[in-house]
């Protein structure tokens, strides 16, 4: 098999050793005879390997009792609509949502609750070029909002909170957390609503993940479609419709490796380390450039620049030549982007930093 490191934002790299179980159990998952893909979502087949998922993560994250975890679809940009539709009843209409803009992910969230509410944009990161995390201090907060949303890992941009925001009176903070989400250790009682599409950090495409704490189930619009309203979603497991099984299953199996690898504990620590190296390598001297705020640089998304531009395509040809993938950054930013998720070892690591240096030194 060509040995690769896969660099992609997402869909991303997946552990081996997952992969690995799930071909071993493809045409028959543990002697049913079926496949999970062929399975009905109502059996008990079916219905043990989600529990097992639900109660891995519950674990992984220490999810407080009075939260539930929905597994949706429609990935996170339709919750960019759905947080919205389930959230801005708690208000008068038409409701405010207060926004903290730090990239590209929290401006497509802004621009698709304006369809649903009035915005009020806290404060934003623009002026910056998206390089920095606005101070909470600077924030412009409404007095009555619904909520609060803010994207805690800008996956173009490489801007990662440091800090869980304090809001006045009882707020929700809702966070995108699709890029980093059981990357590093969070408090969930911090959060009223958690939500990450799957590909990124847990799974196969195809899979939303929304954590919710419960009395925020109950404040959707009359216009909320029924099959995407929290509520239903939450009283039916997950299964008010057919859900994504597969990837449900998938993402299981990365639940319970890294429970086996000591849980997001040890993986922030592999985390730290493996962003520490890279970036030391890209600061080394002026050949590379990443832009952001040191002490919001992400762990999991690390965009940078060559200083000369012209070679682009050199540096990717390259890359590609020694099993480097997927390091082209986004086509809005230009540039580079190593994303680190859990699944990449620390030995693609080195091997993109050794790359890095000898690029650099031709
Ligand atoms: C990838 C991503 C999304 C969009 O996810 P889709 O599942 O493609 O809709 C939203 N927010 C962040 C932070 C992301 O990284």
């Amino acid at each position: 098999m060509t040995q690769v490191f896969n660099f992609s934002a997402g869909p991303a790299v997946l552990p081996k050793e997952v992969l690995q179980q799930a071909a071993s159990e493809m045409l028959d998952w543990h002697g049913s005879g079926m496949s999970v893909m062929e399975m009905s979502h109502r059996g008990p087949e079916f219905i043990s390997i989600y529990r097992q998922a639900e109660a891995d993560l519950r674990e992984l994250l220490a999810v407080p009792a009075n939260y539930r975890v929905l597994f949706m679809q429609g990935g996170g940009l339709g919750q960019n609509s759905l947080i919205p539709l389930n959230l801005a009843g708690r208000k008068p209409q038409p409701a405010t949502i207060d926004f903290v803009q730090t990239g590209s992910w929290s401006s497509k969230s802004i621009k698709e609750a304006r369809r649903y509410a009035n915005v009020n944009v806290a404060a934003s990161g623009e002026a910056s070029g998206f390089t920095t995390v606005p101070p909470q201090d600077t924030w412009k907060l409404s007095d009555d909002a619904a909520y609060l949303h803010v994207c805690t890992n800008e996956t173009i941009d490489g801007v990662e909170f440091n800090f869980v925001p304090t809001v006045q009176g009882d707020t929700p903070i809702v966070a995108d957390m699709s890029s980093h989400i059981l990357s590093r250790t969070i408090d969930v009682s911090k959060y009223g609503v958690i939500f990450a599409g799957a590909q990124k950090n847990i799974g196969p495409a195809g899979l939303t993940l929304v954590i919710v704490r419960e009395d925020l189930l109950d404040s959707a619009l009359a216009i909320c479609p029924g099959v995407f309203n929290w509520r239903a979603v939450a009283d039916a497991e997950s299964m008010l419709n057919t859900p994504p099984t597969y990837a449900i299953y998938i993402a299981g199996l990365v639940f319970a490796h890294l429970k086996r690898l000591g849980g997001v504990a040890a993986m922030e620590q592999r985390n730290i380390e493996k962003a520490r190296l890279l970036y030391e390598a890209l600061d080394a001297d002026d050949f590379y450039r990443n832009r952001v705020a040191l002490d919001v640089r992400s762990r999991m998304n690390i965009p940078f620049y060559l200083r000369d531009e012209s070679l682009n395509d050199q540096f990717l040809a390259g890359a590609k030549a020694r099993g480097l993938l997927q390091l082209k950054g986004h086509k809005s930013v230009g540039g580079m982007r190593a994303s680190i998720y859990n699944a990449m070892p620390i030995e693609g690591v080195h091997a993109l930093v050794d790359y890095l240096n000898e690029f650099a030194g031709r």
